[in-house]
């Protein structure tokens, strides 16, 4: 297929029975792009990033990345890694041990994985003694942290976020906000990133697409959103803000 995108999706319909959850959903994500999907809960956030991950599979459509469809490819097999809200951290292990978690399922030496998960730790700028932490001794802000350096140990070309930070506290969540823009200018990798949150989206995002029921109802920079709200959900948005 023709397209410079790094991610393309085509015709993509997701159904669960009867129920259409994704709507004939078309969209180009560029290479090195931090892109949003915004929207209330139920409109199909977590539905389309699933597919985009190979959590679960297109009913129709396609999805390309670079010259490749990748609709049919395993999980394990897709460049592509996913940070949860829950953060899927073993709590009993070391810091070291979960960022190292990846690397031991490729089976890299102990020395190497040991090394990696060091600079992992300097990107993400924790103490390097922080390797031998348990995460249960861990504030949730360095959790955080950890589940984003283990998601990097995969070097994945994209980046999948399912609302890593909707059950912060607000003033944890700013931070965090403002680390992970700054981690996807240093890292240059692709951020997929969904929320219900328009405010987390304007203060970090490249592009925004506003999803509703299971479609697109505006895809743009965040000036345009603010500019020229199409949608219901974005003029409710500028409602409590102004
Ligand atoms: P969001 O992440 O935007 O809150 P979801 O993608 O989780 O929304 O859900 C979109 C719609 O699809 C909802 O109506 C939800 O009930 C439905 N849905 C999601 N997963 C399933 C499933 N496995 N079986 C049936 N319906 C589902
Ligand atoms: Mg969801």
């Amino acid at each position: 297929m023709q397209g410079s995108a790094l991610l393309r999706l085509r015709n993509v319909v997701k159904r669960f029975g009867e129920f259409t959850a994704l709507d004939n959903v078309g969209l180009d994500i560029q290479e090195g792009e931090f892109f949003t999907i915004v929207g209330p809960s139920g409109s199909g956030k977590s539905t389309l990033i699933r597919l985009l991950v190979g959590m679960d599979d297109v009913t129709e459509g396609e999805i390309w990345l670079r010259d490749g469809r990748i609709d049919q490819t395993p999980a394990n097999l897709r460049p592509t890694c996913m940070v949860f809200q829950s953060l899927a951290l073993f709590p009993h292990l070391t810091v070291g041990k979960n960022i190292e978690f990846p690397l031991k399922l490729r089976k890299e030496p102990p020395d190497q994985r040991r090394r990696r998960a060091l600079e992992l730790l300097d990107l993400l700028r924790l103490p390097r003694d922080y390797y031998d932490k348990r995460i249960s001794q861990c504030s949730g802000g360095e959790r955080q942290r950890v589940a984003l350096a283990r998601a990097l140990a995969f070097d994945p070309e994209i980046l999948f976020f399912d609302e890593p930070l909707s059950a912060l506290d607000y003033r944890l969540r700013k931070t965090l906000e403002k680390e992970l823009k700054d981690l996807h200018a240093r890292t240059g990798k692709t951020f997929v990133y969904i929320t219900h949150s328009l405010e987390e989206a304007m203060v970090m995002s490249d592009r925004i697409a506003i999803m509703k029921e299971g479609r697109f109802e505006q895809i743009a920079v965040a000036d345009e959103i603010y500019g020229r709200p199409v949608t219901r959900f974005v003029a409710e948005f500028m409602g409590e803000v102004n």
